[in-house]
């Protein structure tokens, strides 16, 4: 089962990918979250995406095209992988491609999780994230048990790419390098749109429904 999320940023694409890893035990593959990680290890590859990630840019290319490939050979995702956040940009739709050919797979659905932008807006702008684990949370839809707590006891900050004027710039940048990928995989007859509005539960059901072949 090889999967791409394709939708904006805040759409809900990290949660409701984490369920589908939960009930198909396969991984889920965020560049976000690994990109992340190394920003917060300072590794060379993470003082390279640090300013971009900061600015609401996308980081370039090659960088999350060497993550997502060595990802993939890694053995957890023989039975399949979810991919969130990746590709963003048609030459990384067209890296992914030469990848799987190489690899023998093909990607089986891309769902696009569809919301507006004044939603979007509102539900970045109250994430919280784990300092220490990367953990998401939302001030009003996913609070912590503990006030400005993760469960894993790590302290819940907001992302510096989560405040209004860097969410803006992410959505414009969505709308104009990665939206045009909606056509790119629609030609392929791989494109799946589904609406991201309503409970997380709903909208998993909507993506468990395309994935068993329950939806036309
Ligand atoms: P995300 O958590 O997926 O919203 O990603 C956070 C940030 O990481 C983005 O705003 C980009 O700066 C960077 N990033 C994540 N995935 C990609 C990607 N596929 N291509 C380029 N930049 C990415």
């Amino acid at each position: 089962m090889n999967l791409i999320f394709l939708g904006p940023p805040g759409a809900g694409k990290g949660t409701q990918a984490k369920l589908l890893t939960e009930k198909y035990n396969i991984p889920q593959i965020s560049t976000g979250d690994i990109l992340r990680g190394a920003v917060r290890e300072a590794t060379p590859m993470g003082v390279k995406a640090k300013g971009f990630m900061e600015s609401g840019a996308l980081v370039p290319d090659e960088v999350v095209i060497g993550i997502v490939e060595e990802r993939l050979a890694k053995p957890d995702c023989v039975k399949g992988f979810i991919l969130d956040g990746f590709p963003r940009t048609v030459a990384q739709a067209d890296a992914l491609q030469r990848m799987l050919n190489g690899l023998d797979r093909a990607i089986e659905h891309v769902i696009s999780v569809e919301v507006d932008n004044a939603e979007l807006l509102e539900r970045m702008a109250g994430r919280r994230t784990c300092r220490a684990c990367g953990r998401g949370y939302h001030v009003t839809f996913d609070q912590p048990k503990v006030k400005d707590r993760c469960e894993c006891g790590g302290e819940l900050y907001q992302r510096d790419d989560d405040r209004e004027e860097t969410i803006r710039k992410r959505l414009t940048v969505y709308e104009a390098q990665t939206a045009p990928l909606k056509q790119y995989y629609a030609g392929e007859s791989l494109l799946r749109p589904i609406s991201g509005i309503g409970s997380i539960d709903e909208i998993q059901r909507r993506i468990v429904a395309i994935i068993e072949g329950r939806q036309g």
